[in-house]
Order: C-alpha cells, then structure tokens, then sequence
C-alpha cells in the first residue's frame, strides 16, 4: 500500500507514534485517541486492508499478530484483570483506518459491549 495508508506510514518511520513492542513483521503503538486508560494498536508491518483479508492472505501472520497482542497485554499489566481485544471490521464494524489492526483494550472495567 504505502503512502496512502496511515499505519503503512507509521510502519515506515514516516509519522510519529509511541511504539510499545516492535517485532520483524509486527508493530504496536498507543491509540493517539485511548478509549481506556491501556490503548494499544497492533498492526502487521505488512499491508492488508482488515483481519478477514488477513486471515485468508496470510493465515501465519495473522497468528504472529495474535501473539503480539497476547505479548502487549501482558507487558501492559493486563492478564491479571483481562482486557478487550477487538477488530473493527469494514464500514458496519466502525473501522476507520484500513490496515488492519488490533485494539489491545484494558487498564479499567471496560462493560459490556454496545453497538
Ligand atoms: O478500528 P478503527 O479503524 O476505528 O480504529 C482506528 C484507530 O486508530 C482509532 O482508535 C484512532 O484513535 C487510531 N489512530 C491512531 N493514530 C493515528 C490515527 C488514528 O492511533 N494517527
């Protein structure tokens, strides 16, 4: 993708972001806007527009991301109470940046989920 692409950016070095755990083919930073007191986004360095598209591209890299997020929760502090870890997918699942990325969500009692 690259230059068009927000978090293809970031990947890059091209805009700042506070970077939590950087592994070779994945990336985590904090949510420039956190919807809790732990906010942090996992991207694969690698383009793919949202999870389904990842899952069926790349079902490996997909099970790298996974294990990136598990790692960010626990150096976060979060396995004791738990935490959210969520995809929003495509316009009806709210997703507004088109790389596909993990929210790694805790810190606070969270409630249920609203939609
Ligand atoms: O899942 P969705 O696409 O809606 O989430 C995009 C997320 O990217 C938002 O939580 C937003 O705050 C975050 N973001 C960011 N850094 C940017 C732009 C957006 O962390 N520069």
């Amino acid at each position: 993708m690259g230059s068009d692409c927000l978090f293809c950016r970031i990947v890059a070095g091209e805009i700042p972001a506070t970077i939590v755990r950087e592994t070779d083919t994945t990336l985590a930073f904090r949510d420039i806007d956190p919807k809790a007191p732990v906010h942090v986004l996992v991207v694969p360095k690698e383009h793919y527009a949202d999870v389904a598209s990842l899952a069926q591209g790349d079902p490996a890299l997909a099970g790298e991301l996974l294990a990136a997020a598990a790692t960010v929760a626990e150096d976060e502090g979060l396995l004791g109470d738990g935490f959210r870890l969520m995809f929003n997918t495509g316009a009806y699942g709210g997703q507004e940046v088109f790389h596909v990325h993990a929210h790694v969500l805790g810190g606070a009692p969270l409630g249920p989920m609203v939609c």
